[in-house]
């Protein structure tokens, strides 16, 4: 795959590294995995299950979204869909995981240097543009 840019971020990132990472985006600390409710409908399809089924076992509301639950590991919490250091459900994981690490919150003007050091710890993927 090939290097990914996007206007507005001042890095760039390689897909290729998500192999070798083992999913550090999936696990850490507590947090919010939202989903939208035809994410939830394609998923729950994709498994085989009911919406309802699905909801109760994997997905809590969050005001008036809805989340992944998280589960105990070794790094501190991990998404309910993680598994032996992958996503279980990556072909239909949600827009939020398919959009990391290209979030609102990383772009140019909201990183400082030191949220950039974190993320670049989060993320092996993830270079400096101007490195
Ligand atoms: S849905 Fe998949 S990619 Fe998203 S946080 Fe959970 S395990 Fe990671």
């Amino acid at each position: 795959m090939s290097i990914v840019r996007k206007e507005g971020f001042g890095f760039s990132f390689d897909p290729d590294k998500c192999v070798v990472c083992g999913g550090k985006c999936c696990t850490g600390s507590e947090g919010y995995i939202f989903v939208k409710i035809d994410e939830i409908l394609d998923i729950a399809q994709m498994l085989g299950m009911e919406f309802e089924e699905f909801s109760s076992k994997f997905v809590r509301k969050v005001g008036y979204r809805f989340s992944f639950l998280e589960k105990p590991c070794s790094d501190g919490v991990a998404c309910v869909f993680y598994h032996q250091g992958k996503c279980s459900i990556y072909a239909k994981r949600p827009k939020q995981c398919r959009d990391f690490p290209f979030w609102e919150g990383y772009k140019l003007e909201n990183l400082s240097p030191e949220d950039f050091a974190i993320l670049q710890q989060e993320c092996i993927g993830v270079r400096c543009e101007s490195e």
